[in-house]
Formats: structure tokens, sequence, C-alpha cells
């Protein structure tokens, strides 16, 4: 179980962060993903798409560091260098340790998540989901908004720390409110396991409104036997439509030229 120094850190993590989200909405449209350093534009919700340089510390999306990579290849460059800072990866590709303890020592949140999934996997470290969780609350106090919803994993699993239910989701929303979309899905699943299917499909409209792929397919899913239904109002208003602009089917019938009145 956590040590009395590790459940201070944590109540006095969650406690700040209640403070400085108690005027944040839940459900308020978020913010876009920060920029790509190279190509400026919002880097991708997917992990998978992003590309976390040791070097430099800064995320890459998968674009730029392709593109990096083929115009290197094009100049007979054979060693992969940064597409940012242009430093070579002297590791051929394996993880760099120091580089990355570097980048903690000048504060960098995705170098203590980074660290965290290692700790957490025993992976290029000895396991220690300790550690790992020592590596979130750093990435949190960073401000990092995955990092919470990761805490509140181990509160949901009971892992280091006791498990307590109402703190992950207080960890989780905490998370949403600082700008995770993760931390929505989350949140969408778990209210959905606990009936609580309308504020489900809530967090799972805000995740797909910044742009999250996989919520926008499960909506699309969940709606689809209403569209039939939306189609007919759609069609009854058309039709309502046409009656206010179309003249009366009875004036179509007039024949004006016989009219007594008009002789
Ligand atoms: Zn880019
Ligand atoms: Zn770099």
């Amino acid at each position: 179980m956590a040590s009395l120094e590790l459940e201070a850190r944590l109540d006095n993590l969650l406690s700040t962060a209640q403070k400085e989200t108690a005027n944040i909405d839940l459900f308020a449209p978020m913010a876009e993903n920060e920029e790509c350093p190279i190509c400026l534009i919002p880097l991708p919700l997917h992990d998978g798409e992003v590309v976390f340089m040791t070097c430099c510390g800064k995320q890459i999306c998968n674009g730029c560091t392709y593109k990096e990579v083929m115009n290197d290849m094009k100049n007979g460059l054979l060693e992969s260098k940064c597409a940012f800072c242009r430093q070579p990866d002297r590791n051929e590709g394996k993880p760099n340790i120091k580089r990355i303890k570097k980048l903690m020592k000048k504060k960098n949140p995705e170098a203590f998540m980074q660290m965290a999934v290692y700790y957490k996997e025993g992976r290029n470290v000895i396991q220690s989901d300790t550690r790992a969780l020592e590596m979130y609350i750093c990435a949190a106090e960073l401000s990092h908004s995955n990092a919470y919803v990761s805490i509140g994993e181990f509160y949901e699993n009971g892992v280091v720390v006791e498990q307590n239910m109402s703190k992950a989701l207080e960890c989780f929303e905490l998370g949403a409110k600082k700008g995770s979309v993760h931390a929505h899905k989350v949140l969408s699943i778990i209210n959905g396991r606990n009936g609580k299917h309308a504020k489900g499909i809530e967090h799972l409209t805000v995740a797909a409104r910044s742009g999250a792929q996989d919520s926008m397919d499960y909506l699309m899913k969940v709606y689809k036997p209403y569209t039939f239904i939306m189609e007919l109002i759609r069609y009854r208003r058309m039709l309502h439509m046409l009656e206010l602009i179309l003249p009366s089917p009875l004036f179509l019938l007039r024949d004006f030229g016989t009219d007594r009145n008009c002789k």
C-alpha cells in the first residue's frame, strides 16, 4: 500500500486540482490539442499518431516524422534524426532513459508519462507500480490531463492505493475538466455501466466534438435507429414549407376567364 507521504501528496494534488477546475463545466467543449511544432496543426488525439522525441522533449505528428525520414533517405542520410531539433538518435530506436531523466529534471510532463509507462510495464527499468504512480503524480502536478486518468485507474483497481471508486471518479472528472478526451471516454463507459446512459452519451459527445473518431463512430451506431424518424420529421417539415410557399390547389383550379365577377 502507498506510504503516508504518497497518500498526502495525492490528497494535495486532488484538492488543488478541484480548486483549479471549480468553475469549469464538465461537459464544456474542449480546447484544441497543442500544435505539432513543425506543421503547426493540432496534434492527433490518438497516442499512436504522435511521436515523443526524447532529444528535445517535443511531440511530433507521424506525418511530419514520416516526411523527414523520407527526405533523409532521399538525401542518402542513413542515421535517423529528430524531425524537429535534428539531433541524431544514437540509441538505434531504443528508449533513451538518460535523455528522459534529463527532460524530467526540466519538468517535461510528457517525460514523466513515458517513464510511468516504463515502470508500470517493467520496460527498460525494474517494474514498480509505486514508482509508476509517483511518475503519474509528477505529470499531473505539471497539469498533464491524462495523468489524472491514470491515477484514477490506480484507485479503480486498488493498485498501490486502497480501492476507492469515488476517488477514481473524482480523478477521471478532473482529467476531463483539464482537457483529456480519454477521460471523457472512460467516464462514458463507467456511466453506461451504472445505467446512466444519457450521461454516458453526453461524455461521448464531448469526445466526438473534439475530434475523437472512435467516439463519433459509436454515436453513429447509437443514433442509427433514430435516423428514419429524423428523416420523417424532415420530410414533414419540407411539406409544411411547400404548403406555405405554393398557392393553394383551389387557387390553381379557379377559371378566371369565366368568373362572373370578372366579366
Ligand atoms: Zn506535424
Ligand atoms: Zn528533437
